[in-house]
């Protein structure tokens, strides 16, 4: 069985760190049980769960999934078989319409705004809309270095966004990075990097707001969606492609190139953006 290693941030809350998947969830530790957040994959929630036994005998009393991505949310039988499953009504949807064998399907559905109780202790819940999926729900915590938004796949402090921001919508997602600068966090997590200071959601969102401008740039300098004369117009598509995604990922790198998967990912991301020009979303 592979480790994960438990970081404590006070007030009862409590990093899980799995590298194999290079994937980290957060977890609250009270008298009557213990709140965790995405089991992983059954292998981490496997480890998850002994991690958690190193700290308290008490029982994982509920399981929160973050949102409905398979690659956060399988295995929770392992790490709470008789846990509650607390999750976004769109969270059901989705894994009820996938019909995934080997995620437990939600129990407790949360409003968009809810503070969910656990003894002494509050979660509070956020929800903005379809933004990295349909489901991904904010959850804030209290720690010892004041208040912890954990948003996964949103705000990943220190790395690029991820590739061609699968399952996103596009104006969500800045819809929701412009409503996260609202809630007061001190700190933030993502699902993949952090906790890093709250000043991430803002880095995000210019990351967003300069790489869709400066895709709109390179796509009008190419033209739009013009054939070159005598050229076939699936050979145009490729064409416009690349030179956008190259251009605008240069014009973001002098600011941005030193976040980790910048090189890899930038020009991916600003052909999903292009795709959001292109057709809206
Ligand atoms: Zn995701």
């Amino acid at each position: 069985m592979g480790h994960g290693t438990l970081e404590p941030l006070g007030k009862g809350v409590y990093l899980f760190r799995w590298p194999r998947g290079v994937v980290v969830s957060p977890l609250l530790v009270t008298a009557e049980g213990v709140i965790a957040v995405d089991p992983i994959d059954a292998e981490a929630a496997r480890a998850y769960r002994a991690a958690i036994r190193q700290l308290t005998d008490a029982p994982v009393r509920a399981v929160i999934y973050s949102h409905d991505h398979r690659d956060h949310i399988v295995g929770a039988a392992e790490l709470g078989p008789e846990a509650e499953i607390i999750a976004h009504p769109r969270a059901r949807e989705r894994i009820l319409r996938r019909r995934d064998p080997d995620i437990l399907l939600p129990t407790r559905l949360v409003q968009d705004e809810e503070e969910l109780r656990f003894g002494q202790h509050r979660v509070e819940v956020r929800y903005f809309g379809p933004n990295h999926s349909a489901s991904n729900i904010g959850l804030l915590f209290e720690t010892d270095a004041g208040r912890l938004l954990f948003f996964c796949d949103l705000v990943e402090p220190g790395l690029a966004p991820y590739r061609n921001l699968p399952d996103t919508d596009v104006l969500g997602l800045l819809e929701t990075l412009a409503a996260c600068r609202t809630l007061g966090a001190d700190l933030v997590l993502g699902g993949h990097a952090g906790p890093a200071t709250a000043e991430w959601i803002d880095g995000y969102a210019q990351f967003f707001h300069e790489l869709l401008a400066a895709t709109a740039r390179a796509y009008r300098a190419q033209g739009g969606q013009a054939p070159l004369p005598g050229e076939d117009g699936v050979a145009m598509t490729e064409r416009v492609r690349l030179a956008v995604c190259q251009e605008a990922a240069a014009a973001l790198r002098p600011r941005f190139g030193h976040w980790r998967g910048f090189d890899a990912w930038a020009p991916q991301t600003a052909d999903r953006l292009l795709l959001y020009l292109i057709t809206g979303n």
